[in-house]
């Protein structure tokens, strides 16, 4: 299987559906931790570490990554943001965790439908590679 990296620097980008329009729409199998009429919050399938949750918001509206955002999208993304805040609570990360956007090929980016990737249960490491 491909590395992230040659995963993200293989993805083209582009605001076509996602495999993520699938999980929205329950085509393929996930496993759900939170979800409601904005959000969908589901474990990783390639989890980096103990607790690794992506969040994304249902519908896409142009925003495939970070660097796409426009003024509309502000409160999604603070939602975004909360959503995460509350996911890990609920997977009780008492002592912290990480929540990180990939964007582009350089920034690791391999599927074009904004996430924010929550990261914990273990210890962080700083620079991230
Ligand atoms: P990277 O692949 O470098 O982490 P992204 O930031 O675009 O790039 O993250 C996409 C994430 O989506 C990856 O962590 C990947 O493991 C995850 N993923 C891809 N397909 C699925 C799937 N079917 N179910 C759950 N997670 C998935």
């Amino acid at each position: 299987m491909a590395s992230e990296k040659e995963a993200a620097l293989a993805a083209v980008p582009s605001d076509s559906p996602t495999i993520f329009d699938k999980i929205i729409n329950k085509e393929i199998p996930s496993t759900v931790v939170y979800e409601d009429d904005k959000v969908l919050a589901f474990r990783d399938i390639s989890p980096q570490a103990p607790t690794h949750i992506i969040i994304i918001p249902k519908v896409k509206d142009g925003l495939t990554g970070i660097s796409k955002a426009e003024e509309r999208h502000i409160d999604i993304l603070g939602y975004l943001l909360y959503t995460a805040k509350l996911v890990a609570k609920q997977e009780g990360l008492e002592d912290g965790y990480r929540v990180v956007i990939n964007d582009g090929p350089s920034g690791c980016q391999s599927v074009y439908h904004i996430h924010v990737h929550l990261l914990g249960g273990r210890q962080m490491n700083w620079p991230p590679g």
